[in-house]
């Protein structure tokens, strides 16, 4: 008997396939690469809130370190 069993399980429908060319040919099914672009396109948005939320704390942390520049500027120059 063999210890490994080859077998492709598809997460677009949890079909499980019993051979390469079978799992290939399901790839190329329309519901498939419906589900490809559906995942391709959850990713996306995921990483455009990823970026929205990294670019709000970097303005935030811009403006920090503006109002920290201002501060040290104005006492270097009380020091003259
Ligand atoms: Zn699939």
């Amino acid at each position: 008997m063999n210890s490994i069993s080859y077998s492709l399980t598809c997460k677009c429908n949890n079909k499980t396939y019993s051979s390469e060319k079978s799992y290939k040919n399901h790839c190329k099914t329309k519901g498939h690469l419906a589900w490809t672009e559906q995942m391709e396109l959850k990713n996306i948005k995921m990483e455009l809130t990823r970026r929205d939320n990294e670019i709000t704390a970097l303005k935030v942390q811009n403006e920090d370190l503006r109002d920290l520049n201002l501060i040290l500027v104005k006492r270097l120059s009380g020091f003259k």
